[in-house]
């Protein structure tokens, strides 16, 4: 089956209740003018008005339905929200790999910037620290960390898949994959232009510091450092450490370890909402005080299920799909309305205060993050909002009766139907 025949089979399926359901809710045109306008497009998706005689990308086009033929409520310009890790560029080393989403990447993301790297068993990102708070996702294997607090307090731990990491704005930390085949993660940092390659590495600052100052901050002969790397390390492979308690050990000497801990087990926790159709696990300062400028929530959606229709009033959200297939619309007000398609690797975007609500289309759970800058979490729902305010209202505004009203659930459920 073609993508023009797939895709136009299912808006005939959807177009009755899409026509419906927009009429009302549209305030700048009129129900007829939306009804005419949708009943164009509805039948232009019918004819070779939808076809596509030129060049075509069958790939892309597969992975990207709803903009090859958007729903029909889609309307206006929207920018775009999504960026696959797919298509970064990986930077490789010895070791491991990293490849970044920044502003550059995607205009719209200006809060938050995304690393996704790979460190084998025994490889290093090296000791290093920069001027953005870096919030991080295991995804699969395990990793050593490292960092100290300004009072020199030491901290090492070990993490796997769902944990994570905080390092507050200059805080200098290291991460090394363990064993048997080292792991991958998600870095977040709280600034959009931030970027990975542009960071403060302990060898690039010893390659440019003449060795009488080496000499003279260490207190050791200059010849000392003659092995030293003449450029930045960056990732390099190493040997697999050795029992965590013994380098907390080494680590701590005599000024101990640090009183706050950097690292937290996301997944371990119990979910905060958990209905039929998913559940939300959500993370800010208040449960891991460590992070006190990157707050989240991890958001499985089981096939069939809904991330509900609702935004959030205090940060823009930056996504990461972990697994699985959705879609989610983003309406922007003033009639603009955009559904793009997501696969795990990709990520997503929504500014602050933008409607929006994501669909599991596929035949398996999906689930991602949503991460704010923000040292709090917190979203409205749509449908919390209808069930709080006098009823005689909602129903002036969307001409529903008292039954279908009352049939609405009265708290946010975060993943739908409940
Ligand atoms: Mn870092
Ligand atoms: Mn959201």
């Amino acid at each position: 089956m073609t993508i023009e025949n797939e895709v136009s089979r299912r808006r005939f399926l959807e177009i009755g209740s899409a026509t419906l359901a927009t009429a009302g809710a549209t305030g700048l045109l009129s129900k007829a003018a939306v009804a005419q306008s949708q009943e164009s497009i509805a039948k232009g998706e019918h004819d070779q008005s939808a076809s596509n005689p030129g060049p075509q990308n069958p790939t892309l086009a597969n992975e990207n339905k709803d903009s090859v033929t958007p729903p029909v409520t889609d309307h206006g310009n929207v920018q775009p929200f999504k960026y696959p890790f797919s298509v970064s560029h990986k930077r490789i080393e010895e070791g491991g790999w990293a490849r970044q989403v920044t502003v550059q990447d995607l205009p719209i993301a200006t809060t938050l910037a995304g690393v996704n790297m790979r460190l084998t068993a025994g490889g290093i990102r090296e000791l290093h620290w920069h001027s953005a708070a870096e919030w991080a996702f295991m995804i699969s294997g395990s990793a050593r960390i490292t960092a100290i607090t300004p009072a020199g307090n030491s901290f090492v731990s070990d993490v796997k898949e769902g944990d994570l990491w905080n390092f507050p704005s200059g805080i200098p930390h290291s991460i090394q994959g363990l064993g048997p085949d080292g792991c991958e993660f998600l870095l977040v940092f709280d600034d959009g232009a931030f970027s990975e390659y542009d960071t403060t590495l302990l060898t690039d600052w010893v390659a440019h510091t003449p060795r009488e100052v080496l000499s003279k901050n260490f207190g050791v002969p200059a010849a000392a450092f003659d092995k030293s790397p003449k450029q930045e390390l960056y990732i390099f492979q190493g040997e697999v450490p050795g029992p965590l308690a013994e380098d907390r050990q080494a680590a701590e000497g005599t000024i101990g370890a640090s009183p706050i801990r950097f690292d937290y087990h996301l997944r371990d926790q119990t979910p905060n909402k958990r209905t039929k159709s998913g559940e939300v696990r959500i993370v800010d300062s208040k449960n891991f005080p460590a992070a006190t400028t990157i707050a989240a929530a991890l958001v499985l959606v089981r096939p069939g299920g809904l991330r509900e229709m609702h935004w959030h009033p205090n940060a823009d959200e930056w996504m990461y799909f972990l697994k699985g297939k959705g879609r989610m619309t983003v309406f922007a007000a003033s009639a603009r309305a955009r559904t793009m398609d997501f696969d795990a690797g990709d990520v997503g975007y929504v500014q602050k205060t933008f409607a929006h609500y994501i669909e599991n289309t596929g035949d398996t759970n999906l689930e991602f993050l949503e991460i704010f800058r923000s040292s709090y979490y917190q979203d409205i729902s749509l449908n919390n909002w209808l069930t709080h305010v006098p009823p005689e209202l909602v129903q002036a505004h969307l001409r529903i009766d008292k039954a279908t009203l009352d049939a609405i659930p009265k708290e946010e459920d975060v993943v739908v139907p409940a």
